[in-house]
C-alpha cells in the first residue's frame, strides 16, 4: 500500500486523514510512526504559515514528501478567535473540554443569528526539491448552546452544520470528510499526490 506521512500527533486529525486517504489507497503514517520526538513550535501568524512550518521541518528531517495540517475554529462574534490558538484556547493542557467550555461561556449572551463560525484548515505538502504547496478549506457552521454528539474531536460537539442539520460530532467519519474544512483542503492537495507518493 502507498503511504502518506502526516506531520501530526493529534489522534482526531489522524482519523480524519485516514477516512480520506485509505479509500484512495494510502496508508497514513503520523509523527508517532516516523518522528515521535518531534515537536515543531507553531510560531506562524496564520494557518498557512504554521502548516508550512510543520511540513517543511518534517520533510527536511525525513528527506521525503510529507503533509501537515494547521487548523482551527474561527468565531465571528469573537473576532475570529480562537483561530490559530484553537488547540490551546483554554491553556497549554490543550483540553478539548476546557476549550469548548471557554467558547460556550464567552458566547453566553450572543443570540443565535450572531453565533456564526467556520472551521479552517491549511494543508501544506512539502518535500525534497519542490516548492511547498498549500491548500485551504473551510466549513461554515453555527456555535450551539450545548455539546451534542460523540464522534470527531476538538470543537465538533458544539459546531452545528446547517447544511446537514446535525452537529459535527453527530456525523460519521465519511459524512464529516465529505463536508469538512480538512476534507475540502485535502481534495485540492490530493491532485498532486499520485505523482509524489509511491
Ligand atoms: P493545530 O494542531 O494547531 O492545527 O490545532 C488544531 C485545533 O483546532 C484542534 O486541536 C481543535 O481544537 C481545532 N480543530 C481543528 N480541526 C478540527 C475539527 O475537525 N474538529 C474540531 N476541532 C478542530
Amino acid at each position: 500500500m502507498k503511504q502518506v506521512i502526516v506531520a501530526t500527533k493529534n489522534k482526531g486529525k489522524a482519523k480524519d486523514f485516514e477516512t480520506i486517504f485509505n479509500p484512495l489507497g494510502y496508508k497514513v503514517l503520523t509523527l508517532h510512526d516516523v518522528a515521535d520526538d518531534m515537536d515543531v513550535e507553531e510560531t506562524g501568524t496564520s494557518f498557512e504559515e504554521n502548516a508550512i512550518l510543520k511540513a517543511e521541518a518534517l520533510a527536511q528531517r525525513l528527506q521525503t514528501f510529507v503533509i501537515a495540517d494547521d487548523s482551527g475554529l474561527s468565531i465571528d462574534a469573537l473576532n475570529g478567535a480562537p483561530g490559530i490558538y484553537s488547540a490551546r484556547y483554554a491553556g497549554e493542557a490543550k483540553s478539548d473540554e476546557a476549550n469548548m467550555e471557554k467558547v460556550l461561556t464567552e458566547l453566553t449572551d450572543i443570540r443565535d443569528d450572531k453565533r456564526t463560525a467556520r472551521f479552517c484548515c491549511a494543508i501544506a505538502l512539502a518535500g525534497p526539491n519542490m516548492k511547498t504547496k498549500t491548500a485551504f478549506g473551510t466549513c461554515e457552521g453555527i456555535i450551539a448552546h450545548d455539546k451534542k454528539g460523540t464522534n470527531g474531536f476538538g470543537y465538533d460537539p458544539i459546531f452545528f452544520v446547517p447544511q446537514l442539520g446535525k452537529m459535527m460530532a453527530e456525523l460519521n467519519p465519511s459524512e464529516k470528510a465529505a463536508i469538512s474544512h480538512r476534507g475540502n483542503a485535502i481534495k485540492i492537495i490530493a491532485e498532486d499526490l499520485p505523482n509524489l507518493l509511491k
